[in-house]
């Protein structure tokens, strides 16, 4: 656990068993608050991290989910069985999939295959009764805070950013790019680069979601993965700089080509990004999962698009 800022604290999920691969951020307040899970995969770690500063999960009050995929919310509903006081918060769409599971977890068995449940653990129900759909522009109060809930398409459909009042926070989800950071890939150095996974992705629709937020100036992003950027503008900037370096593999790939073709493009693409960033001949090992998972999502982007059904 992390003092970020003022209140905000970070823990890290051990997301997959790996250091610095995905975040809870905890609020201080009145009504203390977790913004993201991780899967239930992290819940030692949740309870490890409040245990440090002398609480436990009967002290949290709000659980807030950015969206269901499973690095993200995959544990909520434990979370919530061990946390009897809080209410879970999460975009419309995203209610449905947290209190019946089974269509999440399909289409996370397409996407991550028999890696599922050693990744992620088993995937538990939210009561309906405990869950706060969240409408573009709702707020709830935590005490000295307001949280306020933004749709944000463009990742995911049922992704929900939350701006913070007191400090400026973004806590962005999957929206404003992903951060791989040092204990995560092993380099000395932090590398920002769009998440673009299955199966919602949409390079417009991610690019009107950025300029919207980027208008609310926010001082800090807080990223899922990982960790604050400070100022928040250097995220809006990776992510608008990934997004066009991606079109430029979208444009030359049909309903047809093939996985392996998308994730060489992808690979050859960063490589060239970290060479013109004054980091050349870098292990991109530690992105594999990524590679594979951003890949998928830019073909299904590119079949949908060839259906019409974005
Ligand atoms: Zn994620």
């Amino acid at each position: 656990m992390t003092e970020l800022a003022d209140g905000i604290h970070c823990l890290d999920l051990w997301e997959e068993g790996r250091p610095g691969r995905a975040g809870t951020y905890l609020l201080l307040d009145d009504e203390p608050t977790l913004v993201d899970v991780g899967s239930s995969r992290s819940l030692p770690h949740i309870v490890q991290g409040l245990a440090d500063l002398g609480m436990t999960l009967e002290d949290i009050a709000h659980v807030v989910i950015t969206h269901v995929h499973l690095d993200h919310a995959g544990g909520a509903g434990s979370v919530m069985e061990a946390a009897p006081q809080a209410v879970l918060h999460c975009h419309p769409r995203a209610v449905r999939h947290l209190v019946n599971p089974a269509r999440l977890r399909a289409g996370a068995e397409a996407v991550y295959g028999a890696r599922i449940d050693a990744l992620f653990g088993p995937i538990r129900p939210v009561a309906v009764k405990r869950v706060r759909s969240q409408e573009d522009g709702s707020t709830v109060s935590t005490g000295s805070r307001r949280l306020t809930f933004l749709d944000t398409p463009g990742h995911a459909k049922h992704h929900c950013c939350i701006l913070e009042s007191r400090g400026g926070g973004l806590f962005s989800g999957d929206t404003v790019g992903e951060r791989f950071v040092p204990r995560f890939t092993g380099w000395d150095f932090v590398y920002g680069l769009p998440t673009t996974s299955p199966s919602d992705f949409d390079p417009d629709v991610v690019e009107r979601t950025l300029d919207r937020l980027q208008a609310l100036k926010p001082r800090t992003v807080y990223h899922t993965h990982f960790g604050p950027t400070t100022p928040a503008a250097e995220a809006f900037s990776f992510t608008h700089r990934g997004i066009e370096g991606l079109r430029s593999i979208i444009a030359d790939l049909t309903p047809t080509s093939p996985l392996s073709l998308v994730k060489e493009r992808l690979v050859d693409y960063i490589r060239g990004d970290l060479e013109r960033l004054g980091h050349p001949a870098v292990d991109l090992s530690p992105l594999a999962l990524d590679i594979d998972l951003n890949s998928q999502g830019m073909l299904v982007y590119v079949q949908k698009r060839a259906l019409g059904k974005l």
